[in-house]
């Protein structure tokens, strides 16, 4: 059995996750060009933090105790995402 996710945002990543820990191959569709991440890969914008605080801006399955500061800005929120790519989703067939 195989699945397919369409977007590669938060909600992507952790189907993909979830899926992967599974054992379910799926394939993530990511209409973007400019690759994963979603609302973060998007709002770029000069002092754009998360609302939420940084310690429960996470995923439960790969919690980040290194946040600096007391809410993630935009660039450290893409970042996470990828490294939770890079650990969790190497299994993965990724379409743009
Ligand atoms: C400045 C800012 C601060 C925020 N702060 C917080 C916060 O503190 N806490 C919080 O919980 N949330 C916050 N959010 C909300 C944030 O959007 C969500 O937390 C989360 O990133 C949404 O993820 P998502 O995967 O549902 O959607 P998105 O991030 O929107 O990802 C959807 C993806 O699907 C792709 N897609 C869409 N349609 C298709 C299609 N037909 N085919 C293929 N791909 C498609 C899009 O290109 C996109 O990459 C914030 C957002 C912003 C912009």
């Amino acid at each position: 059995m195989g699945a397919v996710i369409v977007g590669g945002g938060a909600a992507g990543v952790c189907a993909g996750v979830r899926l992967g820990q599974l054992g379910v191959r799926y394939v993530l569709l990511e209409k973007s060009a400019d690759g994963l991440g979603g609302a973060w890969r998007n709002n770029s914008y000069p002092g754009c933090v998360a609302d939420t605080a940084s310690h429960t801006l996470s995923f439960s399955f790969f919690p980040n105790p290194g946040f600096r500061g007391t809410h993630p800005t935009q660039v450290h929120s893409p970042v996470f995402l990828l490294l939770t790519l890079r650990v969790f989703l190497c299994c993965c067939s990724l379409s743009c």
